[in-house]
């Protein structure tokens, strides 16, 4: 079936079809802890081919029922929503391109078009040279391209204060599960009779059911978790609140991990980058008062509140001699000098429990200086140690540690590997303070190594286990883990995927966030798109038909050396 497929598709796609040993191998992994193998990898060069191959599959998938797409860009999902076990379409080779822009939208933003497989550090490049950014930008963003930001619905460090990829989409161009391309932008609600069936039953399944909808929303500040049903319909800016509603596709195939169409092409909303940063670091023994903490630094409006903890510390002066790679000699000694207070605490009084990063940022040196002063007055009765940083090459100490700590853990640990499962948990930052030792205790039953790094401004954490994956009980491990920790966080109202999303890894445990109701809904969902099941299946529909099962996790967890082979 195979060989017929392959010939088959190269009857009409003009990009390369390839089903070697190595490409099927380097195609069976993403940054999950997974391993799923597909028959083919195909790698188009246009629209056309996207358009040409969904047709194909819709046309043949019931002579072949194991026909799929999961659409793919650099591979670097951490939830298995880059795998699939029939066709991966990858955009990185040839539709990376830009096709126009950056160019002015409005007063405060201007907007870039660009085909998906473009990778954020090219996009950077164009953005950065007129002196805008993507202020949703990820940690993995000398790794990522944009279409995968666009399927997982990403966020990072500047979420906080901008929001995450769906705020940034202005339109896209999607094919739809018959190999219809269309353009998808934000209409009036008086349009959508005009627009298709698909966006009518979207309308009347979103209408119909308001209520439930609006109670279901999970009251974090960023959830991955379902499909997003909850901004598509939103109140028009220019017609007022009340006179008129918008309704935007994008809301929804945004963070759909490529289950409900293809994104050929993508228009970004970008920003003025702001010239001047600077960085204060909070040390805090007792994670009692961090809620409160938050609260009261989220009042000075600053651009990220991150955090990482003594363990990600501990990793860091391992294996300082890391940092230095890359730095020049200046750069060394710079860094070198800066870590001392890092080699002291640690021969001294041992690490803070959790170091918060917070940045401000602004149009000249002083306003920030300013802003950081106003912070520590704001927090002194805290009775915390503070510091300003001085200049760049201190904040980028800092930084690199909270960026680098899931790396720090995967280079160095010989016989077990890094195992994202519950690597992106969110709760309400009031929360934290009960929600973080509750955690621990569940973790410590387990006796396993790992760091806790993330936004906690949002609440957003990233644990990252290291595991033993020649361990028989490695997969039973996971799976209670999961349970136990996703129960937690139901418990504090929290979502399990703030942004990594579901893929494999998480779909099963949609029903601890949503009510059956709400499963029934995203079902709908698929349905309307994708009746055929044909895009990325087994993500984001818990259940056996779908193929998002437990059982589906556990026969498929990576057991070869390079799980991480692309990332
Ligand atoms: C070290 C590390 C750090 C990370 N840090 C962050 C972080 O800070 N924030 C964050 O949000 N994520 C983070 N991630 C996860 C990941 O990097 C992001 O989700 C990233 O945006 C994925 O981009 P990609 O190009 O690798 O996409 P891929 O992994 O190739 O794909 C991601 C998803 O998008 C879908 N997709 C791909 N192309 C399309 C398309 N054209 N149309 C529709 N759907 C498509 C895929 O099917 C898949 O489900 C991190 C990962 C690693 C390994």
């Amino acid at each position: 079936m195979k060989e017929e497929i392959k010939e088959q598709l190269q009857k009409f796609f003009k990009g390369e079809v390839e089903d070697g040993e190595e490409t099927l191998l380097k195609y069976s992994h993403d940054a999950s802890l997974l391993q799923v193998r597909p028959k083919v990898v195909v790698f188009p060069m246009d629209g056309d081919d996207v358009k040409n191959l969904v047709k194909w599959v819709d046309e043949n998938k019931e002579k072949y029922p194991g026909l799929s797409i999961t659409a793919r860009c650099a591979g670097t999902d951490m939830s298995g929503g880059a795998i699939g076990e029939s066709i991966i379409m990858d955009f990185t080779r040839h539709m990376n391109k830009l096709i126009g822009g950056p160019l002015p939208l409005d007063d405060s933003a201007w907007y870039i078009t660009v085909e998906p497989g473009m990778f954020y550090r090219d996009f950077e490049k164009i953005t950065s040279a007129k002196g805008l950014i993507f202020p949703c930008y990820t940690a993995s963003k000398s790794l990522n391209a944009m279409g995968g930001m666009y399927g997982n619905n990403s966020a990072g460090e500047r979420t906080l204060k901008y929001g995450k990829t769906e705020d940034y989409v202005l339109s896209a161009k999607v094919v739809f599960a018959d190999g219809s391309e269309r353009v998808v932008k934000p209409i009036s609600v008086n349009e959508i009779s005009q627009n298709g069936e698909m966006s009518e039953k979207t309308f009347n399944l979103i209408k119909n059911n308001e209520a439930e909808i609006n109670q279901a929303k999970p009251k974090v500040h960023k959830n991955s978790a379902g499909y997003f049903i909850w901004n598509v319909l939103s109140p028009s800016p220019l017609q007022g609140e009340g006179r008129g509603e918008v309704f935007d596709l994008n809301k929804l195939l945004v963070g759909s991990q490529g289950t409900l169409g293809i994104a050929t092409e993508i228009t970004f909303k970008i920003i003025p980058q702001n010239k001047y940063s600077k960085l204060v670091a909070i040390f805090m023994n007792d994670l009692e008062p961090l809620g409160r903490l938050v609260d009261e630094i989220l009042e000075l409006n600053p651009e990220t509140i991150e955090a990482y903890d003594d363990k990600t510390m501990k990793l860091a002066v391992k294996f300082f001699p890391d940092f230095l790679k890359n730095k020049g000699l200046i750069g060394m000694l710079k860094l070198m000098w800066s870590f001392i207070p890092e080699f002291k605490m640690m021969l001294t009084s041992g690490f803070p429990k959790l170091i918060l990063l917070v940045e401000f940022s602004g149009k000249s040196e002083e306003e920030v200086h300013g802003e950081c002063i106003k912070l520590e007055k704001r927090i002194v009765h805290f009775g915390l140690k503070t510091h300003i940083t001085k200049d760049q090459t201190e904040a980028n100490k800092y930084w690199d540690i909270r960026r680098e700590s899931f790396a720090l853990l995967r280079k160095h640990v010989k016989g077990m590997r890094t195992a994202p499962f519950i690597d992106d948990i969110i709760v309400r930052p009031e929360f934290l303070p009960k929600f973080l030792p509750e955690l621990n205790n569940i973790l410590s039953k387990y006796k396993l190594t790992y760091t806790l790094a993330g936004h906690a401004g949002d609440g957003n954490f990233h644990i990252i286990p290291l595991m033993d994956f020649s361990r028989t009980d490695t997969a039973k491990i996971i799976l209670e883990l999961s349970d136990q920790v996703y129960d937690l966080v139901a418990k504090y109202h929290g979502s399990i995927t703030a942004e990594h999303n579901d893929g494999i890894i998480r779909t099963p445990y949609l029903p601890k966030m949503y009510e059956p109701h709400i499963i029934e809904i995203f079902k709908e969902i698929k349905n309307i798109f994708d009746p055929k099941n044909i895009f990325n299946p087994g993500k984001k529909i818990p259940t056996e038909n779908f193929g998002g099962t437990k059982k589906y996790i556990a026969e498929h967890i990576a057991v070869e050396h390079n799980a991480h082979h692309r990332v």
